[in-house]
């Protein structure tokens, strides 16, 4: 006898565990299935993401299905669209040796007279979204007063997400006698709520702590300051070579600007946010899904739906305004048995939130310096020199072997894979050679001087500012009252250049307005403070050319120059020469700077 059959599973049910080729129920699925079986009860199921709790549900509630009855007995409510599909797909595996068993998948986006159609062909199980549901609940459409089961499935999910209006009214057309079972990762008042207002005398079980994130899951954090988000970004990424990830932002916007930098540096990436056409965000889920796409940039919301097993790491570009949030989000790694990572990208002021997170998940996090420059040259040189060593040959090449051997008959075996590993490296190499230690130290770096090198996380807008020097401004006292005067945060004022008379400094352009709006007849001291768009997007667009040797992104621009400019020079004189300096590098090589993932991984 199987663990499965030990369980109370029927045949067919047993069959098909065999065809997904699990060997042996989870926790969950052991402790589940036979109170299921076995009783009609309520039941709270805890367990963490990826224990298998679709299956925990999925077999009692297939096998207590009366299949030769076409009435719809069974409904799933579940948070997103995406966790709809996967429920109904696992739910048509586990019953596909059931004849006449028909689960119908109900969710937002979609034709919902097609849905509709099949719900009218008889569904004895409805897996649906709480938002769809409740909706075709109210055209008449669907009739769940007959239901003898609710699986109310990733229900803290459903909560985040404002479902519980919807809940309720779904609940409320169904009979009182049903069983209720709720499965979630975590438990929130909010949850205890549900299960308190709408469940009789629940069962509760419990898998590993409550509250835990998945113990599988190693987290760590990064310090760096925070205009240094992208670059950190990217080096992770370029330490882990064989990296498939999903990264949280918080905002669609920042999301969506991620992704395309990271398209534009020439990495396999796309995002995943609310603002994305349903078609759109599949095409992103299924590129997802065959590993087209490495690097996933999603927002939380977004993110509800990724049931993709093998994520090798988290990482949290942002941390999440709200802790269980985080839970979440490492919760998308480390499924399945698998071991994860979740990386958090922070700044020394958000810090404090690493604690709160610890409490929250009950496990310490490794605090990790970003990898340097040289670091990263070395990870990826072994990864191509291992590429190369496990790559398949491809058998046509023989015929050109006499023709390449010709060619190469004066290169020794040394001089050869100097030459091969050269192709590829030296690109990384010009890339990464003097590049600045982006960890954020506890001596206030001379911050923006340095940091010009590399991109900030959006598009930023330079502004010219007749304040400088002479008014008795560094770059620290003009940042400062920058920000204070707009009321900005820490950080959105950088790559500030103070000069005799005047200065220059960045922001993201989504303050431009803002920043214009309070400086228009801005008197300060009885001198009116003006502030202008620089024409030169200067530091902030972060286009810079990566490949031109002689260091000019390290030198940053404005640096290299400044011992050039006498401390009169006018504010024309200086813009025409800011411009120049940075023009040459804006064109020369820029395009053939952006590495392409194909020539390194
Ligand atoms: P959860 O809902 O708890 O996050 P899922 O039900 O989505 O987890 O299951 C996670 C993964 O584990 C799925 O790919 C599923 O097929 C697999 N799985 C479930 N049960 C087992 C088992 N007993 N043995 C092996 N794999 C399993
Ligand atoms: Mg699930």
């Amino acid at each position: 006898m199987t663990k499965f059959e030990a369980l109370g599973l029927e045949k067919s049910l047993l069959d098909a565990v065999t065809d997904l080729g699990f060997e042996s129920p989870s926790e969950v699925q052991e402790k589940a299935i036979p109170i299921l079986l076995e009783t009609e009860t309520d039941l709270v199921a805890l367990a963490q993401t990826g224990t298998g709790k679709t299956a925990a549900f999925g077999f009692p509630l297939i096998q207590k299905i009366d299949s030769n009855s076409r009435t719809t007995q069974g409904l799933i409510l579940s948070p997103t669209r995406e966790l709809c599909l996967q429920i109904t797909n696992e739910l048509k595996l586990y019953s596909k040796y059931e004849k006449n068993i028909s689960t119908v998948a109900i969710y937002g986006g979609a034709s919902i007279t097609e849905q509709a159609r099949q719900i009218k062909r008889g569904a004895q199980i409805i897996v649906a979204t709480p938002g769809r549901m409740k909706d075709m609940i109210n055209r008449r459409l669907i009739d769940i007063s007959k239901i003898d089961y609710c699986v109310l499935d990733e229900a803290d999910e459903m909560l985040n997400m404002g479902f519980f209006e919807d809940i309720k009214d779904i609940l409320s057309n169904s009979p009182d006698d049903k069983s209720t079972w709720l499965f979630s990762a975590t438990m929130p008042k909010e949850v205890a709520l549900i299960a308190k207002k709408f469940m009789h005398n629940p069962q509760e079980i419990t898998v590993g702590t409550k509250n835990a994130g998945t113990s599988n899951v190693q987290h760590e954090y990064y310090v760096v300051s925070g205009r240094d988000r992208y670059p950190a970004l990217k080096r992770l990424a370029d330490t882990n070579p064989d990296i498939f990830s999903v990264i949280f932002c918080r905002t669609k916007r920042d999301t969506q600007r991620v992704a395309e930098k990271l398209i534009e540096d020439g990495y396999s990436a796309g995002a995943l946010h609310g603002d994305l056409s349903q078609n759109q965000r599949d095409l992103v889920m299924n590129s997802f899904r065959k590993k087209q796409i490495q690097m996933l940039v999603a927002t939380d919301v977004a993110a509800r739906g990724i049931d993709v097993d093998d994520i090798t790491h988290v990482i949290n570009y942002q941390l999440p305004d709200e802790i269980e949030t985080y839970t979440h989000r490492s919760g998308r790694t480390g499924r399945a048995g698998k071991s994860g990572i979740s990386m958090v990208i922070v700044t020394r002021s958000e810090m404090r939130k690493i604690k709160s997170i610890e409490n929250k998940i009950q496990q310490k996090f490794i605090t990790k310096k970003i990898p340097t420059g040289i670091e990263i040259c070395e990870i990826q040189l072994y990864h191509l020199a291992n590429k190369i060593k496990d790559t398949e040959i491809n058998q046509d090449v023989e015929n050109y072997l006499p023709a390449i051997n010709d060619v190469l008959k004066d290169v020794d075996r040394d001089e050869l894979i100097k030459k091969i590993v050269s192709v590829e490296f030296t690109r990384f190499f010009n890339y990464y050679n003097k590049t600045k230690d982006l960890n954020s130290s506890d001596s206030r770096e001379r911050g923006d001087r340095s940091n010009r090198g590399e991109a900030p996380t959006s598009g930023s807008v330079r502004y010219f500012i007749n304040v400088g020097e002479k008014d008795g401004y560094d770059w620290m006292s003009l940042k400062d009252f920058v920000r204070d005067t707009v009321g900005l945060q820490q950080d959105d004022v950088f790559k500030v250049d103070v000069k005799e008379s005047f200065s220059f400094f960045n922001t993201d352009a989504a303050v431009t307005d803002k920043i214009l709006a309070t400086f228009t007849d801005l008197k300060v001291d009885g001198r009116f403070v003006n502030v202008e768009v620089s024409k030169n997007p200067g530091g902030g667009g972060g286009r810079r050319d990566r490949k031109r040797s002689g260091g000019g992104r390290d030198r940053g621009g404005y640096g290299g120059s400044r011992s050039g400019s006498g401390s009169g020079s006018g504010r024309d004189r200086n813009k025409k020469r800011e411009r120049s300096s940075y023009g040459k590098s804006e064109n020369s090589g820029n395009r053939r700077s952006k590495k392409r993932k194909s020539d390194f991984f």
